[in-house]
């Protein structure tokens, strides 16, 4: 069944614009960017682009300890992907923090980018592995959006005291979390849009 076509009002935008690129850092496998976008679109509307891998930027080594700087590796990924678009680069490598040994993520609270590892979640299936990446990547893309952590024990947004808790989190969040995304993706969404149409 065809909808009638209503001339006088305008015509919903062609394309979707993608509100986040997801840059793999080194090798990472496809299926785990597929699994992420599609997770960011269907339980926070954050439509995503995976662009071609890309390495791991060199200056954000850090030689004594054999891993990566996380704050250098988003700095890097700022410069990399223009805004206002949001970014999130994954990498199987390890990174850490100077103040933290490691992190599994590390985001721009209210910024624009994070960067999320694999290289820690071993020893455990590769389902449950994929559940944690997802997890830890909805976790810090709405950290980027702005929210904070919250309380609520069925949330996304809790804060884990280790990676065995990311495991008890539900893959979704809070009623109040939910929507606080909402409300911020969709201001997202039009500033990507207006970005766009500027062009
Ligand atoms: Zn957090
Ligand atoms: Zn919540």
């Amino acid at each position: 069944m065809t909808k009638p076509s209503r001339p006088d009002t305008p015509p919903p935008p062609d394309t979707p614009v993608a509100a986040v690129r997801l840059v793999p850092l080194g090798p990472v496998d496809a299926f785990s960017c597929q699994l992420v976008a599609a997770n960011l679109q269907a339980l926070m509307d954050l439509t995503t682009d995976i662009l071609p891998p890309r390495p791991v930027f060199p200056d954000a080594f850090m030689e004594t300890r054999r891993q990566y700087d996380a704050v250098k590796l988003i700095k890097g990924l700022a410069e990399a992907v223009p805004g206002p678009a949001l970014g999130l680069g994954l990498t199987g490598s390890d990174i850490g923090t100077p103040i933290l040994t490691y992190v599994l993520g590390e985001s721009q609270l209210g910024g624009r980018m994070a960067v999320v590892s694999t290289y820690r979640l071993t020893g455990v299936g590769h389902r449950i592995k994929l559940e944690r990446l997802v997890k830890i990547s909805l976790h810090e893309m709405a950290h980027v959006l702005g929210l904070g952590h919250c309380w609520q024990p069925q949330c996304l947004m809790r804060s884990p005291r280790n990676v065995g808790q990311i495991d008890e989190l539900p893959l979704d969040f809070c009623d109040t979390c939910r929507y606080e995304i909402g409300r911020r993706v969709r201001r997202l969404l039009q500033e990507v849009r207006a970005a766009l149409d500027g062009l």
